[in-house]
């Protein structure tokens, strides 16, 4: 059988020279072709020896998932629709910025948790990705960022600086995958990046909270969009199974091993749902013994999703109060707009095996 050779993190290469009778120290070299120059081809891979190139393309192959689209919006935000196979489409966002160029990931075809004010929740769920097809991203956009002409040129070869698993699906539900394409990104040999710069975002599964900080501890944000468990339920059902006691106890227990002596919260801002005053000081309360930072979202609409954004001064009075507490605040600046691009509207192409598509949509013609 043909091996993708994107599938395999730095110990796994190493395994695999070893089981071909090759050194392990192939494995970085490999690296380096493959993740740093971006080559997907061995005969380009000029100092191997010919003997473990041919080897190496009897047996194996370096297979990108295929570009259906690529869109560039006005404020310079690129978003991929990437094609894994049987319809299914994923998407990935590259969001330059002054000082940094962050890579909006996805980690699962769809997501099983159903979020009700999320368009990926509601497309439904199909598979996980391959470490192939997550790497894969982060593979893409640094090959073709910097290629762009025109009107974005001032956003060329603004190499991606950090990375944030907050594209489709929920990552600590493809656990293994995930942790292995984090091994790559963090690799030396291949992209070299920061723990602090890789940011996983969680919906909260908290077993898989308390597996990440062993396995591979990066920067944590958690989906809280709740100050209580019965609101919380609504939004993010995954709460009825981890309800928000649980769920801060892991990230306590995640905060000694974090590369950041903070949690993120996330926390969508939902018209008359989510935003009064009230809830803003319930939140205060709830989170008085985590050292953490909020990221307020102002919800993203999509078709059918029933969910209105907050006023701006909602959004503003909610924030001075946080801040009036000492809680560091920031609000999340909507990109890519006009390319439908932003947090939550990445919708890409489900063949949904849940079903849930079709429920969605006799919801939405009632
Ligand atoms: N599954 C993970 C990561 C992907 S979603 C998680 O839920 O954390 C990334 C972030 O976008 C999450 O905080 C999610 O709640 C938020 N989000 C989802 N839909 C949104 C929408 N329509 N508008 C604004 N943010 C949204
Ligand atoms: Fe899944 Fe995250 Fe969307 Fe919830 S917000 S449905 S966990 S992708």
């Amino acid at each position: 059988m043909t091996i993708n050779l994107l599938n395999y993190d730095g110990k796994g290469l190493a395994d695999l020279c070893t089981g071909i009778g090759e050194k392990p120290f192939r494995a970085k070299q490999l690296l380096h072709w493959i993740h740093q120059s971006g080559t997907a081809d061995f005969a380009a891979m000029s100092d191997l020896a010919k003997s473990l190139r041919e080897k190496l393309a009897a047996m194996a192959v370096i297979e990108l998932p295929q570009i259906t689209s690529d869109h560039v919006a006005a404020d310079g935000t690129r978003k991929w629709l990437l094609s894994v196979g049987s319809g299914n489409g994923i998407e990935t966002v590259f969001i330059p910025e002054a000082n940094r160029g962050t890579l909006c990931v996805s980690s699962q075809v769809g997501c099983a948790l159903a979020c009700t004010f999320c368009s990926t929740g509601k497309q439904g769920f199909n598979r996980n990705l391959t470490v192939a097809e997550i790497i894969g991203q982060l593979w893409i956009a640094n090959k073709t960022v910097g290629l762009n002409t025109g009107d974005h040129a001032s956003h060329a070869n603004r190499a991606v600086t950090n990375v944030v698993m907050m594209g489709m699906g929920e990552p600590l539900a493809n656990f293994d995958n995930v942790v292995t394409a984090l091994d790559i990104m963090l690799d030396d040999h291949a992209y070299g990046l920061s723990r602090r710069r890789v940011t996983v975002s969680t919906s909260g599964l908290v077993p898989a909270i308390d597996r990440l900080r062993e396995r591979c501890p990066v920067a944590l944000a958690i989906s809280l969009h709740a100050p209580n468990d019965a609101l919380r339920d609504q939004l993010v059902p995954i709460n009825k199974k981890y309800p928000i006691k649980e769920l801060l106890a892991s990230c306590q227990r995640y905060l000694p091993s974090a590369p950041r002596d903070f949690i993120t919260f996330e926390y969508v801002m939902l018209d008359g749902v989510n935003d009064s005053t009230a809830h803003a000081r319930e939140l205060i309360k709830l989170v008085q013994d985590v050292p953490c930072k909020f990221n307020l979202i102002p919800f993203n609409s999509f078709p059918g999703s029933g969910f209105k954004r907050s006023s701006a001064e909602a959004v503003r009075i909610f924030r001075e109060i946080l801040m009036q507490a000492g809680l560091v605040t920031t609000v999340r600046k909507t990109r890519g707009d006009d390319i439908a691009a932003a947090c939550g509207q990445l919708a890409g192409q489900v063949k949904d095996k849940t079903r849930r598509t079709a429920n969605f949509k006799t919801e939405a013609m009632q």
